[in-house]
């Protein structure tokens, strides 16, 4: 249903809250948030942090704990197609070792002959929705780069999508793909945004770059890039969006 992103350095968690909120409007049985920061010299990587619930962002926001931070995060409020309202199927959908995350509005068609055949493979999955195949057909990818992970996944799904990725061992990046569903990237000054909807973003940014069916982007805290799902490059050029506050 709704999609927010960041990454920069700003507190991400309340900003991604402020930008789910914004798109309530819409409706919406669920949401979820999931954050990482970048690795600092001398310490472990930060890894994932998730909080999802049924209900209202404010449900969600209640669940938050005091200490979250993080720098980059997508988030999600879900209208739920496959698997009833819940915490468990609210997204982000993470695979079994905390390392993807991703947030999905649209629908996978051939999710159940998807579920099947990584079932038969040993996969476990933790939800009933369409979405975590995605989850793990991206997890088990062999590709090197994230961005090939993704689309090695996009390549057996069929039906529609706007989706946004991470990955704790790529959290220098957000990867995201639009198929039917809309995507929306906001460009600031050292910080990316991405959404489903300019309403998320306006408060921020009034730069914007609309993907196109069949396009995907990576965004870095200070650069972005858009190609197709086969890899070719495509140009975005950003654009004003008007608004009245
Ligand atoms: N099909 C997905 C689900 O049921 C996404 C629904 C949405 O667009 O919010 O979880």
């Amino acid at each position: 249903c709704g999609i927010v992103g960041y990454i920069g350095k700003r507190d991400v968690a309340p900003l991604l809250l402020e930008g789910l909120q914004r798109l309530e409007y819409r409706g919406y049985d669920s949401a979820g948030i999931v954050i990482t920061s970048k690795a600092s010299a001398g310490k472990a990587a930060p890894g994932l942090k998730m909080v999802k619930a049924k209900g209202r962002v404010r449900d969600l926001e209640a669940r938050v704990p005091k200490r979250f931070a993080g720098t980059t995060g997508i988030a999600h409020t879900r209208w739920a197609t496959h698997g009833a309202p819940s915490d468990v199927n609210a997204h982000p959908h993470l695979d079994p070792e905390n390392k993807v995350a991703v947030v999905h509005n649209g629908i996978v068609d051939n999710a159940s002959e998807l579920r099947a055949k990584l079932e038969a493979d040993g996969v476990v999955f933790a939800s009933e929705t369409d979405t975590e195949v995605l989850t793990h057909l991206i997890a088990r990818s062999q590709a090197e780069k994230l961005e090939e992970k993704v689309r090695e996944a996009l390549k057996v799904v069929e039906g529609t999508y706007g989706i946004a990725v991470m990955h704790a061992d790529h959290n220098d990046r957000i990867v995201v793909a639009r198929n039917g569903s809309p995507v929306v990237l906001g460009i600031g000054e050292k910080e990316m945004f991405v959404a489903s909807d300019v309403a998320a973003l306006v408060a921020h940014t009034r730069q914007v770059v609309t993907l196109n069916d069949g396009e995907m982007a990576t965004l870095k805290a200070d650069d972005f890039r858009t190609y197709t799902t086969s890899g070719t490059r495509t140009t975005a050029t950003p654009e004003t969006v008007e608004w009245e506050a």
